[in-house]
């Protein structure tokens, strides 16, 4: 089956074709990282009004690239939640009129299940079951998945997201939106041991992670340094780029001890022999060569999503229909009302197999 799939739940909006039994065959996206770049973090009507802007091109764009038409889909699926209300109605909506218009089912598919699924887009393939770390923007959990639809929340943040963690401490560091990647790229140049913070919850029992005391200490040593140079607020633009690339290879450091540790002790707790991570900070290279090496020591075989399908894309949400589809937990019918709705907050755990009747 050929599967369009639509993301729009936040500030990507992604467009992709994947087929049931030959994977990805195009995937068109956007970002508006530069749109709200200005203002520091999405802001959401901009967003709505962007994804509206681009989704029909970019849907024009994947059927090119997968050298098919329209009239080749078998089925639509999109992201129906959790996400900001105005930009998910956008794919949902898009979704749904395509779906009528030519007759076919329309999929509703969470978010976080897009993410969680990707790196099953990556060979080799990570089969069932594994440890998940997702580990994006506003999520961080750690997860048993046993198979598709099946997932059981190990631990999450208290607090920040780890994608949070690196978007605020980059902030603090003068650093653009989204923070994530920049921030990485001046850690680089930077000596991790020349600031000492805090990593929150480390030796403490359980799987649950908090971030916010990372941010404060961040800008506890940010003072400090600023004070050192005769300046008496927190502007790191009065600092020389050696310290602020030391700081961020401080904060960075701490983030990912934190990630590595909790995830070793769910392994060992689980038994599994697997684990996979998903979500943007999945591509962290820091994340990805540490937890490589703690994994390779137990045993334990590690799987990431390729790269450019770790942030937001369509083609994580056309293949999460996919894989709902292949273990038959799908709604196919035709004769669908296309009434449909959008779920902007939605745990995972209420995560059924949904269907646009359970969303109402
Ligand atoms: P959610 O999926 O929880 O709704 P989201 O969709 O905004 O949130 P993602 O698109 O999965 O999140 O990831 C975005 C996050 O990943 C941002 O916080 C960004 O800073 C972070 N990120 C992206 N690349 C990197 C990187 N190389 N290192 C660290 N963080 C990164
Ligand atoms: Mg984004
Ligand atoms: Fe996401």
């Amino acid at each position: 089956m050929v599967i369009l799939g639509f993301e729009s739940s936040c500030d990507e909006t992604g467009v992709a074709v994947v087929c049931t039994d030959r994977g990805v065959l195009a995937h068109a996206l956007h970002t508006q990282a530069a749109m709200h770049q200005a203002y520091g973090g999405v802001v959401p009507e901009l967003a709505s009004r962007d994804h509206i802007r681009r989704i029909v091109v970019l849907t024009r764009q994947a059927l090119v690239d997968a050298n098919l038409k329209l009239a080749d889909v078998d089925a639509l699926a999109y992201t129906a939640g959790p996400g900001l209300a105005g930009a998910l109605l956008v794919g949902a909506g898009t979704a749904q009129a395509l779906a009528w218009s030519l007759g076919k089912p329309a999929i509703p598919i969470h978010h976080l299940e897009g993410h969680l699924l990707s790196p099953r887009l990556a060979d080799p393939r990570p089969a069932f079951p594994f440890v998940a770390l997702l580990v994006s923007g506003g999520h961080t959990q750690l997860m048993r998945v046993s198979g598709v639809g099946d997932y059981k929340l190990l631990g999450e943040t208290l607090d920040d997201a780890a994608g949070e963690a690196f978007d605020k401490t980059a902030k603090l560091l003068g650093l653009g939106y989204p923070g994530g990647p920049e921030l990485a790229a001046l850690a680089q140049s930077g000596d991790a041991a020349r600031f000492d913070l805090p990593r929150p919850l480390l030796h403490r029992p359980g799987f649950d992670f908090s971030f916010s005391g990372l941010k404060t200490a961040v800008l506890n040593q940010l003072q400090k340094a600023c004070k050192a140079v005769g300046v008496d607020a927190a502007d790191a633009s009065v600092l020389d780029t050696q310290t602020r690339a030391d700081l961020a290879a401080a904060a960075q450091a701490a983030i990912v001890d934190i990630l590595i540790a909790k995830s070793v002790a769910t392994l060992d707790q689980t038994g599994l022999r697997r684990l996979v991570v998903a979500g943007g900070v999945g591509a962290n290279r820091l994340l990805r060569q540490r937890l490589l090496d703690a994994c390779t020591k137990r045993g334990v075989e590690v799987f990431f999503p390729p790269i450019e399908l770790c942030t937001d894309n369509g083609a994580m949400i056309a293949y999460a229909a996919a894989e709902r589809i292949n273990a038959g937990l799908c709604d196919l019918s035709h004769d669908q009302s296309h009434a449909f709705t959008v779920r902007p907050r939605w745990p995972l755990s209420e995560l059924g197999s949904p269907t646009a009747s359970d969303l109402g």
